[in-house]
């Protein structure tokens, strides 16, 4: 996972603010992690009508708690031709900020697999990351800087009931950071250990 570039001029100040903004408040009660865990059963067909509910009621249900209008997701077998998402090298879904339309796609375009139930949840809660960054946060971009991974990450673990790993970063140069995976799982283990 890398952070984009930062912008050179317009719009710098909300990539920074993006970049800072490295929690996201999450609902006190298992209203998420509910839909999440029927998704899992329900996805062993995915483009069921039941799969499809759910991730629609996921989705409004995020929507209702941060008080967002809600989006729409549309699951596809394949990736299309053309996405919208820059910068990103595992590319399983985009989000148009025109339409709030969420896309998440089940195969791969380069190996054609069928995506882990772990990643769609990732994704599916990254798209709606960039939905909270321009209906929430009123950002006239959604970056990925590593607050934007962050609160990912945060509404990820949320989601799926696991614990939020802090993430560590190292810089690529050009202003962009990829996770230290290395030290961030090393530091989960340290902190599971010390519980
Ligand atoms: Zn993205």
């Amino acid at each position: 996972m890398f952070t984009d570039a930062p912008p050179r001029k317009a719009n710098r100040a909300g990539f920074l603010e993006s970049d800072r903004m490295g929690t996201l408040a999450l609902p006190q009660d298992d209203r998420l992690t509910s839909i999440a865990k029927s998704m899992e059963s329900a996805m062993k067909n995915a483009a069921s009508a039941n799969a499809r509910r759910l991730y629609a009621q996921f989705l409004s249900a995020a929507s209702e708690f941060y008080q967002v209008p809600n989006c729409t997701i549309r699951v596809l077998a394949a990736r299309p031709r053309r996405v919208r998402e820059r910068g990103t090298f595992e590319l399983f879904g985009d989000y148009d900020p025109e339409t709030s339309i969420i896309r998440v796609w089940r195969r791969t375009a380069v190996r054609k697999e069928v995506t882990s139930f772990g990643t769609f949840v990732s994704t599916l809660c990254h798209e709606f990351c960039h939905h909270l960054d321009f209906q929430k946060f009123g950002f006239e971009d959604s970056w990925h800087t590593r607050g934007f991974y962050e609160r990912a990450a945060a509404l990820y673990h949320h989601a799926r009931g696991t614990p939020l790993k802090k993430l560590f970063w190292l810089p690529v140069g050009g202003g962009r950071w990829r996770i230290d995976w290395q030290r961030t799982n090393r530091s989960a283990k340290t902190n599971a250990a010390s519980v």
